[in-house]
């Protein structure tokens, strides 16, 4: 059982859950059977948390990509089908939201009227905020240009980040850098215009960075999350220190980029939601790296790897983020991807697994999950193959335990499978 604690396992475990909570953890002699309860046997298999993904997009992905047309309200009920039959409990999407439509998902969530049926639990920045490029559209993420915030001065960022919060947003997202030099950087002053409204609501502030430049300015302007590494330069000690003083939690966002080439295809876990023809239509679209590049060159991401590192070994508050939903990340199977691209980074396995279920919880502010032991939820996911082995086998999933009771992955997949060819 990994506990998503620090260095933190027990070879031969048991555990009681009463009421979706754990109750008693410990070495398996230590737990007194009862015959009012009714017992598993997990034997054989490892167990870890549930997985939290603190940074994804919901709702474009269909078919092998994401598009603007594809959004919908069914399809993010797609999404949080797929993400919970994969273990990942909880998904933020961070600034991506089209007419509200996540934050009204969510919110009927949270209700309660939407109990008839497993999900993930969505989380949401609402609609981010990017600076308008004049002539051409402004510099967000491809799929959702038209959906985001221009922001035009300091008042108009205020008004918008003031709306974010009257609808509860989760947190704010912006986009700060210049798309290599193709697009209007946020200006300084709305850039702390944004941070410091959306902190007078108490929200915290995700930034999209590129540079170590740009990174060094989201913190100095008071940001609280980078959605990304620095990708250039190499990190220098100014930029250590700032993250450390200023608690930054940075988003690992690594499998988007990973130059891994077409095998991950092949995994049968992929097969098991995802369409052949979908398999194969984004197996052509990795071999053409077309029409864009999808993946980083191998220099570039060699030293995305050696920050992630670097920070690592700093002490930096360093969270997985998948950067789930566009280019090749399956709602779901992202996930997973990016714990393994952690791992082939050099990160001990359980750093990757903590970073994924305790750190990206507590991020959330849920301190109710993400690590097994006595009074939280009992969330997890049940493999037939050790991940500490190798990290691919967090994909070998047996079952997914939400509040202590398995979940009908068979149900999920039949519903999953009957809606991507309707
Ligand atoms: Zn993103």
């Amino acid at each position: 059982m990994i506990l998503g604690e620090g260095d933190l396992v027990i070879e031969d475990a048991g555990m009681v859950v009463r009421d979706g909570l754990i109750e008693e953890l410990g070495p398996r002699e230590t737990i007194t059977p009862a015959p009012t309860r009714q017992t598993v046997s997990l034997a054989g298999r490892t167990v870890m948390p549930a997985i939290v993904n603190p940074h994804g997009h919901i709702g474009y992905w269909k078919g092998a990509g994401a598009n603007s047309a594809n959004f919908s309200e069914r399809n993010i009920l797609d999404h949080l089908r797929r993400l919970v039959y994969y273990g990942v409990s909880v998904f933020q999407s961070l600034g991506t939201d089209r007419d509200d439509t996540e934050i009204r998902v969510r919110d009927m969530q949270r209700r309660g009227e939407l109990d008839n049926e497993v999900l993930a639990t969505l989380y949401t920045a609402g609609s981010g905020i990017v600076a308008p490029t004049p002539g051409s559209s402004n510099g967000g993420p491809f799929f959702a240009v038209d959906a985001i915030h221009e922001a035009t001065s300091p008042e108009d960022a205020r008004r918008h980040v003031r709306a974010l919060a009257a609808k509860d947003v989760d947190a704010v997202k912006l986009w700060l850098d210049d798309r290599h030099g193709t697009k209007a950087r946020l200006r300084p002053d709305i850039c702390r215009a944004i941070i410091d409204e959306a902190h007078t609501h108490g929200l915290k502030v995700a930034a999209h960075i590129y540079t170590v430049d740009d990174a060094k300015e989201a913190i100095r302007a008071g940001a609280d999350i980078l959605a990304h590494l620095p990708r250039t330069p190499e990190p220098d000690a100014e930029l250590i220190e700032l993250l450390i003083t200023h608690d930054i939690a940075v988003f690992t966002s690594m499998s988007i980029q990973r130059p891994d080439g077409d095998a991950w295809l092949d995994d049968p876990a992929l097969a098991e939601l995802v369409p052949v023809e979908a398999i194969t239509d984004l197996r052509a679209r990795i071999r053409a790296n077309a029409p864009q590049p999808l993946f980083d060159t191998t220099e570039s991401y060699q030293r995305m790897e050696s920050t992630l590192r670097t920070f690592f070994d700093a002490g930096v508050r360093v969270v997985f983020s998948a950067d789930t939903g566009l280019l090749t990340q399956f709602p779901g199977f992202a996930e997973h991807r990016e714990l393994e691209a952690l791992a082939a980074a050099g990160v001990p396995p359980l750093t990757a697994i903590q970073s994924a279920t305790q750190r990206s919880a507590a991020l959330l502010g849920l301190t109710d999950r993400g690590v097994l032991k006595p009074g939280k939820r009992a969330d997890f996911i049940v493999l037939d193959a050790n991940p500490l082995v190798r990290m691919p086998h967090t994909r070998r999933i047996e079952s997914v335990y939400l509040q202590g009771r398995p979940i009908d992955r068979r149900a999920i997949r039949d519903r999953v499978r009957k809606d991507a060819h309707a």
